[in-house]
Parts: structure tokens; C-alpha cells; sequence
């Protein structure tokens, strides 16, 4: 990893967990309490209000706690301010990265973004806090300028990746000369094919995840610890 090479750094759950971002396919996951059918994109367009009752009590448990960016996160936004990192692609809904310091631009969120509503209807963007506070009870919140029902600007089971995003995303790792993984087991298709992509002659590929990666994706690089202390001995190391 130098100054002038393309590098990438690819980001999953465990980046932030030591947040307090729960993992929602951990075991004792968001998905042990709450059933995964709530979060079916065909569950909000025939119920929205009911959609967003459970969405509301999941956003408490979650946000309520206002979570900030870790050593992870910091070490990154390290890396890209010293021009040592042309991008982060997450898996991430959080925001963490740029709260960190990594401008928007340079985030490519495959997942989606939790602070961001979307409305189906018109496709307009809203910011997630302040229209939930003026839909107070009256739920499900609507759209400003069509009034249809909106929904977080995240994927739902049941919804494609947003395209624009996952072109990007295989565009860096195409072109990118290091692809950093890091808290991600990639399991989760089709995000998980991206780093797959950079595994070709001239790309070095290096994975920072407490669990083994599957025998499937074969890196250059493994080191199965915590990001929180990798990533920064990472960063400190490359900018010297
Ligand atoms: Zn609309």
C-alpha cells in the first residue's frame, strides 16, 4: 500500500460492532428477536404503517445509543486522508465512515444508508431523523413533495443492490491495486463476489476479520483479529 496506488478498502459488520452496531446475522443478532419477514420490501408496500412500527422499535434499540466511529473506522479515514486510500466500500447502513471523516463521495454504500429515506414513489431522498420526528405517531411517514408512503434508504430483503453503487464498487475493484477487507466473513452475495473480482494478477488481495473467509476466496493476505487493533497497526505502519 503506497501513496499513488489505487486501494480500496471493502467493509462489513464487524467494523461496526465495536460500535455498537449490532451484527444483524450474528447469534444473538437482531434477527433472533426480531422476525426477518418484517424487513421484506413486499411487507412495507402491503403494510407501511405496521412496516414502520417494527422499523421504529429496531431504530430505538440501535441509534437510540448513538453510536460513534471506532479505531477501525478512524484508521481508514487515516489512510484515505493521507491519499493512501481511494475509497471505502461498505456493507455498512450506519454512516460510520463518514462520521469518521470519509467525505460521502468516497463512500460507496451497497447496502444502503439508515440516516436517508427513500421514497418509492418519486425516488426523492429525505433526511431520516427529521422527517421521522414530524411523523411523530402519524405513521407510516410520507414523501414531501408526492405524499406516498417512504422507506429507509437501505435494502430490504427482497430488493436488488442499488446499481450505480455496485458498478462502482466492481469498477475499484477491478482497477484497484490493494483491496483491503475488513470485519466482513463475505458470505453475503452478491457484495461478497467484489473483492472476488480484485483477485487477479496485480491485485493483492488482504482480509482483516476475526472469523476465516470461506476456502472460496483465497486472499493474499489473512489476519483473523480485531479490526479495532489491525486496522490501525495498518495505518500507522502505511503513513508512517
Ligand atoms: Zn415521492
Amino acid at each position: 500500500m503506497e501513496e499513488g496506488d489505487l486501494n480500496v478498502a471493502f467493509t462489513g459488520a464487524g467494523v461496526s460492532t465495536a460500535s455498537g452496531i449490532p451484527d444483524f446475522r450474528s447469534e444473538d443478532g437482531l434477527w433472533e428477536r426480531y422476525d426477518p419477514g418484517n424487513f421484506r420490501i413486499g411487507r412495507f408496500r402491503e403494510d407501511p404503517e405496521s412496516f414502520w412500527e417494527t422499523m421504529l422499535e429496531v431504530r430505538k434499540e440501535v441509534f437510540d445509543a448513538d453510536p460513534e466511529p471506532n479505531p477501525a473506522h478512524d484508521a481508514l479515514t487515516r489512510l484515505y486522508e493521507k491519499g493512501c486510500l481511494e475509497a471505502v466500500v461498505t456493507q455498512n447502513v450506519d454512516g460510520l465512515h463518514q462520521q469518521s471523516g470519509v467525505p460521502d463521495d468516497a463512500v460507496v454504500e451497497l447496502h444502503g444508508n439508515t440516516e436517508r429515506l427513500a421514497c418509492v414513489s418519486c425516488g426523492r431522498r429525505a433526511d431520516a431523523d427529521e422527517v421521522l420526528e414530524n411523523a411523530a405517531e402519524d405513521l407510516p411517514p410520507v414523501c414531501g413533495d408526492c405524499g406516498e408512503p417512504v422507506k429507509p434508504d437501505t435494502v430490504l430483503f427482497g430488493e436488488r443492490l442499488p446499481e450505480g453503487a455496485l458498478y462502482r464498487a466492481r469498477e475499484l475493484a477491478r482497477k484497484a491495486d490493494v483491496v483491503l477487507v475488513a470485519g466482513s466473513s463475505l458470505t453475503v452475495e452478491p457484495a461478497a463476489s467484489i473483492p472476488r473480482i480484485a483477485d487477479g494478477p496485480g491485485t493483492t488481495v488482504g482480509v482483516v476479520n476475526l472469523d476465516p473467509t470461506p476456502t472460496s476466496v483465497s486472499p493474499d493476505y489473512e489476519i483473523n483479529e480485531d479490526v479495532t487493533e489491525v486496522l490501525p497497526a495498518i495505518a500507522d505502519e502505511v503513513t508512517g
